[in-house]
Formats: structure tokens, sequence, C-alpha cells
């Protein structure tokens, strides 16, 4: 039995008239992140930390965004899909941190959700992916509001 730790990283680009999903969850905004898929930052860096910690490689790995397979697939699927990788490899998210760099919109009425859905989609007990983020106080892309940055520790048991 060991504890491993993994890091994951992602960042969208905000683009007017497209749905903005975050952590699995929609949130109301006039602008959404586009992407080869549904653009989800934090489900993706989530899943990169997970993969990651697991020693199982990257998102780019497992779901290469030139493979028509994965257009339009979305953050909580994806979740699920690691999901069933980490238990093939015998790991389980014992906890885990998703942190946003985002300006607008207010997300703060969606971190307990954000994090439900993500534990959820990892099969991972209530309480187990814990969502926060920071506006970036104007500073860098994220933080003008050109886009939305995640970044996400995992926290896993093998073995
Ligand atoms: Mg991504």
């Amino acid at each position: 039995m060991s504890l491993r730790i993994g890091h994951g990283l992602d960042a969208h680009r905000l683009a007017l008239g497209r749905p903005l999903m975050l952590g699995g969850v929609p949130i109301p905004s006039d602008q959404g992140l586009a992407g080869h898929s549904d653009g989800d930052a934090a489900a993706h860096a989530l899943a990169d930390a997970c993969l990651g910690a697991a020693g199982l490689g990257t998102m780019g790995d497992h779901f290469p965004s030139g493979d028509e397979r994965w257009r339009g697939v979305s953050g909580r699927e994806f979740l699920e899909l690691v999901a069933a990788r980490l238990a093939a490899a015998g790991a389980r998210v014992l906890s885990a941190q998703v942190v946003l760099v985002c300006a607008q919109p207010r997300l703060g009425p969606f971190f307990a959700s954000m994090g439900e859905t993500m534990s959820e989609a990892l099969g991972a007990p209530h309480g187990t992916v814990v969502v926060g983020a920071t506006s970036g106080d104007g500073l860098g892309a994220a933080g003008r509001g050109e886009g939305i940055l995640a970044s996400a520790v995992a926290l896993l048991e093998i073995g």
C-alpha cells in the first residue's frame, strides 16, 4: 500500500455563446470555455492530477485532442473514464482539491456542487473533492477574464 500525490493544471479560453461547465456543473454565464471537449478546466486538471498520482500519464496520453472519439466529451465523463483506469490500477482517491483562477463569473455559490459532482464522477465518497477559487486580481490572462485556469492536487492510495 502506498500513498501518491499528483498535480494537474489546465486552462481554457472563454468564448461568447458557449455554455460554461466547471467541475461538471453548468454555471450561468454569457461566455463558456472553448475546447475540443466542453472545456471543463476544473475536471481536466483533476483528471490529470489523478492520472499523474497513479503513474498513468496524462489526459493527453489517454484522450488525445486530435482523436474524434473525445470530441464533446464532458468533464464529468472524463473523470468517470479516469476512475475506471484508477480502479484497474488498484488506485483510490483519498482527497483532492481544485483551485480555479476566474475573474468572472463569481463561482463561490457553485463550489459545493462542483466538489460533489466530481467526487461522484470519481466514485469517491462525499467530500473527497474540495473546490475553491481566486479572482486573480486582474493579473495574467485568467485574472483579466480571458480564460479560466485550474490547478488540482490529488492524494491516492495504491495497492
Ligand atoms: Mg482541458
